[in-house]
């Protein structure tokens, strides 16, 4: 580790010098400390934590001011910076004065090395202290005549700040943390002291409250549900799994007509000659068609009606009829998505060529085999009015007539909504869960607040 500077210098002359140097040092470092009015250590190590640049401890400080060996650079600066109330023309002496007590403590280590050769081990250059003042970079290690540069030494503050940032984000997200859980805990407390219970079992009379719902539902001894919705909102699907649900069939105006048209009833035939000259199906000769459908006995206890109502005057018919039974309407489950959305939907969409029910989405509900019904194996394919017109068209006619025939049926609190977004699963749960809390409202068993917790 010697070189040939150090070695031309007599030896003891260099302990001597460094020495005499760094004692200069600690007395230069007294009078800034008495000339920033002598604070506390202590004071002076606080301020240095909350400016986060480099760790001052009470006894490093001590240990500088007393001269007892060299501090490291960054422990100086940050000290000068301290004392000085960071001025930076001070700091850039000082940084100087340091590099010049730096040089000759490394040709007294040399000469240290020396002494020991010959027997002397005593520890002159208090090398092997603590190392609390943090002297890393400009170590033992390094070559003697390694001056550390300007450059290095702004990467080491640089890091340093860098690591002081890091750890006051992490202080402060602590606290935040911190003061978060005792939030949350002081809230937890309070809803144990309202309701006596924990919050876990709350959760479970809860869960407990909407089974129970659900069941009173399924055994409720009427059940007239009107299925509405915009094109794609998933009625259909909906339909099937709430009518396996319920336990109510599943009467849509599509196969009413389809199955009259078929049989070649009298109204098949007038719907017949309405679709084959264009015209539209008269209302008087849909209602009649579902009307046969529900005096089915299927139907007795209840159905779920998709694709009527359409507008006022089939919903003014369907009342009248069922107030000739002594019934009503019960509930209308509004299934709602967004315009953008049902569009995207129809593109998916994958109807059996044996069985118009049987109803599969490329996205949501695929089948097991590409194009292949699970149900029948018929094949799938899409369906001639899925195309964008059609159901731009068709949303033009829900939003004219079906949001009137919505709108009633909110006027005389029927109404359900949820929105149809998300798995054809969870939609048909919160529909349970929504046609359940509706009919506890219509039967006085709770308080009208109007949506139930969607999920769960
Ligand atoms: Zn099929």
């Amino acid at each position: 580790m010697a070189t040939e500077e150090a070695a031309e210098l007599p030896d003891l002359d260099n302990l001597d010098a460094y020495g005499r140097a760094l004692a200069d040092f600690a007395d230069a470092l007294v009078d800034l400390h008495v000339n920033a009015g002598a604070p506390t250590l202590r004071q002076v190590e606080e301020r240095a934590r909350a400016d986060g640049r480099c760790l001052l401890s009470v006894s490093a400080i001590s240990e500088a001011l007393n001269g007892k060996r060299l501090p490291s650079l960054d422990f100086t600066a940050e000290l000068v910076r301290q004392l000085t109330s960071n001025n930076g023309e001070l700091l850039k002496e000082w940084i100087e004065q340091w590099r010049s007590v730096k040089r000759l403590q490394r040709k007294a280590r040399v000469a240290q090395q020396r002494e020991r050769q010959t027997g002397n081990h005593e520890d002159v250059l208090g090398e092997n202290r603590d190392r609390s003042a943090g002297d890393v970079s400009v170590g033992v290690q390094e070559s003697p005549d390694l001056i550390t540069t300007d450059a290095r030494a702004e990467a080491k503050a640089i890091a340093a700040e860098a690591k002081a940032h890091a750890m006051r984000v992490i202080k402060e997200a602590e606290e935040e943390a911190n003061r978060l859980r005792s939030e949350a805990h002081t809230a937890l407390r309070e809803v144990e002291s309202v309701t006596e219970l924990p919050l876990g079992e709350l959760e479970n009379f809860l869960v407990a409250g909407r089974a129970a719902l659900r069941q009173r539902l399924r055994q409720r001894s009427s059940l007239r549900i009107t299925l509405l919705g915009p094109p794609g909102a998933g009625k259909g699907t909906q339909g099937i799994y709430l009518a396996k649900e319920l336990d109510v069939p599943k009467v849509h105006l599509g196969e009413a007509l389809r199955s009259n048209v078929a049989r070649e009833t009298k109204f098949g035939r007038i719907a017949k000659e309405c679709m084959e000259s264009g015209k539209l199906i008269p209302d008087d000769v849909l209602a009649s068609m579902i009307f046969e459908r529900l005096a089915e006995a299927d139907a007795s206890r209840g159905f779920l009606l998709d694709g009527f109502p359409r507008n006022l005057k089939q919903a003014d018919l369907l009342a009248q009829w069922l107030a000739v039974r002594g019934v009503k309407i019960d509930m209308a489950l509004l299934i709602d998505i967004p315009e953008e959305e049902a569009l995207m939907r129809y593109e998916g969409r994958r109807i059996c060529s044996h069985d118009r029910n049987h109803v599969f989405h490329l996205q949501h509900l695929p089948p097991k085999r590409y194009g292949i019904c699970d149900s029948c194996g018929g094949t799938l394919a899409l369906r001639e009015d899925d195309s964008a017109l059609t159901v731009r068209k068709r949303y033009e006619v829900y939003r004219e007539d079906v949001t009137k025939v919505i709108d009633r049926h909110e006027s005389e609190g029927q109404l359900v909504v949820i929105h149809g977004l998300g798995g054809v699963a969870d939609c048909t749960k919160r529909a349970v869960d929504g046609l359940a809390m509706k009919a506890a409202q219509i039967d006085g068993l709770c308080s009208t607040r109007e949506s139930p917790h969607p999920e769960g």
